[in-house]
């Protein structure tokens, strides 16, 4: 097994957009065109009103909802990052929409849920791909 390499991204028909605008360095989230509500994980259709939907930019924003705090080798690629914080993040543009990503320069003992954190794209080893990842973005609360 290569050590160095995290598992790819599989981009499918709903996701392509999300990958395509990662690759440019932003994040885009699946919308509704018609009642606006944001979808994610990303479907063709709006599951509220049945509208198309596309990718619109997010402020990447938001706090964490919850988080692991990775101690042994689970995923190849970041043997060197131990221990590291993996979070869910509840983005401040709708209740509920949420991204998983790791959690940079983060000492893990001054994480907690609650946490104000902004979104960054950054470089997923071994491949082309592009990811989410967040930064703590603001004092404790
Ligand atoms: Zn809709």
């Amino acid at each position: 097994m290569d050590l160095q390499t995290p598992p790819q991204p599989v981009p499918d028909a709903d996701s392509a957009g999300f990958w395509a605008a990662t690759a440019a360095g932003e994040l885009r989230l699946c919308r509704c065109a018609d009642c606006r509500r944001w979808h994610q994980p990303p479907l063709e259709r709006c599951p509220a009103c049945g509208g198309a939907t596309g990718f619109e930019l997010v402020s990447g924003c938001g706090r964490i909802k919850s988080f692991i705090v990775v101690r042994h080798p689970a995923v190849p690629g970041y043997l060197e990052d131990l221990p590291y914080v993996v979070a869910i993040v509840d983005l401040d543009e709708q209740e509920g929409l949420r991204l998983p990503g790791r959690l940079l320069d983060a000492d893990p003992a001054r994480v907690d849920v609650g946490r104000a954190v902004r979104a960054e794209i950054v470089d997923l080893p071994g491949g082309d791909f592009r990811v989410v990842a967040f930064r703590l973005a603001g004092p404790a609360p």
